[in-house]
């Protein structure tokens, strides 16, 4: 006698829908299907322009073939080793190269968040190694972002995530970030930039010079504080003081590295301040797979390699698979002088939205560096007033332009504290006629906004 097993169908099965339900779409309604250039269709064939390259993500736009033919090339050769491949070998040489002098040595990972854990355990190992073990100590900025995992949270500046995952981490001490736009009374943008500088010195004092390991800080901000760009003053400052107390300099360009502000590393723009230790993800692979890097100069990959080994590892870092997609990625970003256009084209965008600001009562800033750039909407353009949270502005706005047919990828930070925007950040491989469409679909999206009840 046979039995028959009944398999009841479950009515929710996908929790990635349920969650990002709101800032991806609402669950159940909207599928991705296909994408090519910078564009990408849902299921029911409607195209979308890729306004912020997802989430900074596709620098290459979609349905590259030379990336393409690499990744099944290598899938044909070998995807998982437990050994270092050919391909992971290439990967890390053309990123140790492209980041230049200092910048020896680069492990690869499978993401951002992974990219920073790595940075903060060599750092605590490095210190360790040559005899500090006191140093554990990782300062970072408020707000800013390092990523979801509990390391890379301990550092973020977001209280709503202190609040609800502090009991379970080490929350790290923070100083304000030099936001640029909302200054407090008495100082211009490069005297806040001076005392945020200043805050770091002190709040390395206040814990004690001889345990802090590392300031952790994002060159060009994410969407944690809207592409913020600090003065030059800042970056050189930070320098001294991390040199004055021997704390590590380490740089998160996991959003703004990879050539996505028109230098291979964001740190490029400022060679006097380079960091000790750099991390990349999102445009490094261009999303073609999961794939991040933290980059090392030899002294102190050498030191914690001499001194037993990284007690840190992934299963899928330096896998063949990502590592060849990353080489095709990073040759493509050459041979296209994607890097070039990202500056050039950044110019041509920002004027658009400047002049976008000029007409519209709701923008009030325009910042960035090369395609990294962010839109900051207002309540009131005089007063800098931020919207009611009930509008949850910048998340209507990016629902009537993903309407529309643009996406955006839109922040509203800590209760609105620090402001709200949505990244202006296509894909590097953008053309003016392509811009103009960009802009086409956002003035439009503006007019509706600008036009609904407050
Ligand atoms: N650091 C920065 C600056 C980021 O923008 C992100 C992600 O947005 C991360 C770290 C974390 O990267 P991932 O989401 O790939 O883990």
């Amino acid at each position: 006698m046979s039995t028959q097993v009944i398999v009841q169908p479950k009515p929710v099965q996908n929790a990635f829908d349920r969650f990002y339900a709101g800032s991806r779409g609402a669950p159940g309604t909207f599928k991705v299907s296909h994408g090519k250039g910078i564009f990408f269709w849902d299921t029911n064939g409607k195209r979308y322009l890729e306004g912020s390259s997802g989430a900074l993500v596709v620098n290459l736009g979609h349905g590259n073939a030379r990336v393409r033919d690499a990744m099944i090339d290598q899938a044909n050769r070998i995807s998982y080793s437990a050994f270092c491949s050919e391909s992971t070998d290439t990967l890390c040489k053309m990123i140790a190269d492209l980041a230049g002098p200092g910048f020896d040595q680069a492990f690869p990972v499978s993401g951002g968040s992974e990219a920073v854990e790595s940075a903060i355990k060599l750092a605590r190992q490095y210190a360790v190694a040559s005899g500090q073990p006191k140093r554990w100590k990782i300062l970072a900025r408020m707000p800013g972002y390092h990523g979801a995992t509990l390391g890379a949270a301990a550092v973020t500046g977001d209280p709503d995530r202190d609040e609800m995952f502090g009991p379970i981490m080490q929350i790290m001490p923070k100083v304000p970030a030099p936001l640029s736009y909302r200054l407090p009374e008495g100082f211009d943008v490069s005297s806040y930039a001076d005392y945020c500088a200043d805050a770091l010195e002190q709040q390395i004092l206040a814990e004690g010079e001889e345990t802090v390991l590392a300031f952790i800080m994002e060159p060009v901000g994410g969407v944690a504080t809207g592409a913020l760009v600090a003065p030059d003053n800042y970056y050189s400052k930070v320098r001294e003081i991390c040199d004055r107390y021997g704390v590590l300099l380490i740089f998160d360009e996991v959003m703004c590295g990879a050539g996505r502000t028109g230098t291979f590393l964001a740190a490029h723009h400022w060679p006097n301040a380079l960091p000790d230790l750099v991390v990349c993800a999102k445009g490094l692979a261009a999303g073609y797979t999961p794939l991040g890097a933290m980059i090392a100069p030899n002294r102190i990959v050498d030191k914690v390699a001499e001194s037993g080994g990284f007690l840190h590892g992934h299963t899928y870092a330096g896998n063949p698979l990502s590592s060849a997609i990353g080489v095709a990625v990073l040759k493509e970003m050459l041979d296209q002088d994607l890097m070039g256009n990202a500056t050039r084209m950044g110019v041509v965008l920002r004027r658009k939205l400047h002049a976008l600001k000029d007409r519209s009562t709701t923008v009030g800033d325009v910042r960035g560096i090369g395609l990294m750039n962010a839109v900051e909407i207002v309540e009131d353009q005089a007063t800098k007033a931020i919207f009611p949270a009930a509008k949850k502005a910048s998340y209507r706005v990016s629902e009537i332009a993903r309407e529309l047919g643009l996406h955006l990828y839109a922040r509203r930070t800590a209760s609105g504290k620090f402001g709200e925007w949505f990244m202006a950040a296509p894909p590097l491989i953008i053309t003016e006629p392509e811009i103009d469409l960009f802009m086409e679909l956002l003035t439009e999206t503006f007019r509706v906004f600008e036009s609904e009840d407050r």
